[in-house]
């Protein structure tokens, strides 16, 4: 994929997992109420954010209404348009699994290249990882949980089994020099075994970061998470040699909690969010509730509280008003229901 961003810049270190790397030390310790940061507390490169977009995949694979190649690929382009530099574009597991997902090689194919855009596809096994390379992918993500009970479920495999699967595939992906993540999701609650500890979810991250992951993303799959969850499990998996810039949050906002979780993680030193464009992907095991948290929702918090993040809200709307269309429904977002809000006139800007 010509033109995708395979390097992982400048500002980023070589491994998502260093001995001893406890940064949250240096932010402060929640325990004695210091843990603070504001953005305007740190450097630039502190207040810096990204937001990882998943609408395109996560978000689909839950619709039922089937979206057409061309028109994944035009809410691809208005996600680019809005500044959105990080766009998960499809799956690349097998066609009968997720039919709405089953032209993901067109779908790769059809993609814009630009300097600074990144599209990962997500690879479950090495028939994935052909079809993929075929199709011209450079990133990867790579889908595994804290719990048996859940990748049984969901994969048909143990936690152990999908990640004999990933070996060959991060091994292969390494060797082309692609831009690897790797999830673990239910990494708060399983709708199946009930709450998770996070050493499981910590345990699972490390054995992924050893196989080749470069970032790691915690899942809270059911949205059940509350701050204070966060933020210990985010000191865990640092103090057990986690890098924070490594680490990446999926929020579902299936209980209201998408954002508070949110800020949790940012106080706690973590930088990446992913969120989905429209709030697409309602919760499979909550029929009619929210889940994925949606974009235009995180990109009106970040900016109201001060963080740099690249994102155009109104661009976002826009994309957010595309896909709802062609789903046939409303935004599900608060912010696409409210629109922004200008603090200098008070009007909601712009009216959805
Ligand atoms: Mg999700």
């Amino acid at each position: 994929m010509r033109g995708d961003r395979g390097d992982r810049g400048p500002d980023r270190p070589d491994r998502a997992c260093a001995d001893g790397a406890h940064r949250l030390e240096a932010r402060g310790d929640r325990r004695t109420g210091s843990l603070t940061l504001r953005p305007g507390d740190g450097p630039a490169a502190d207040r810096q954010v990204r937001i990882y977009e998943v609408g395109p995949r996560d978000g689909l694979q839950n619709e039922s209404h089937r979206i057409p190649t061309e028109g994944k690929l035009e809410f691809i382009r208005l996600l680019a348009a809005a500044g959105l530099t990080e766009i998960e574009a499809t799956s690349f597991v097998r066609p009968s699994a997720i039919p709405q997902l089953a032209d993901a090689d067109q779908v790769v194919r059809g993609l814009e290249r630009r300097p600074g855009l990144r599209y990962p596809v997500l690879v479950p096994n090495e028939r994935g990882m052909t079809r993929a390379e075929a199709a011209g992918a450079s990133a990867l993500a790579v889908f595994t949980a804290a719990s048996d009970a859940f990748t049984e479920h969901n994969i048909g495999l143990t936690i152990a089994e999908s990640l004999a699967a990933f070996r060959p595939v991060l091994v292969r992906a390494t060797e082309l020099g692609w831009w690897r993540r790797a999830y673990v999701s239910t990494a708060f609650g399983c709708p199946y075994l009930g709450r998770i500890a996070p050493r499981a979810a910590i345990e699972v991250a490390l054995r992924l970061v050893e196989l080749g992951a470069e970032e790691i993303c915690f899942g809270d799959t059911i949205g059940v998470a509350v701050p204070d969850q966060v933020e210990e499990l985010t000191e865990l998996a640092i103090a057990a040699g986690l890098v924070p810039e490594r680490i990446a949050y999926h929020f579902h906002d299936t209980r209201g909690t998408a954002l508070a979780n949110v800020a949790a993680g940012l106080r706690a030193g973590i930088r990446t969010f992913d969120a989905s464009t429209g709030g697409t992907g309602g919760c499979p095991y909550a029929p009619g509730a929210a889940g994925n948290l949606a974009t235009e929702d995180l990109v009106y918090f970040l900016d109201a509280s001060g963080w740099i993040h690249g994102v155009r809200l109104a661009g976002v709307l826009d994309a957010a008003r595309f896909i709802a269309g062609l789903l046939g429904r409303p935004l599900a977002s608060k912010v696409g229901q409210a629109g922004g809000w200008d603090p200098t006139t008070g009007a909601a800007l712009p009216r959805p």
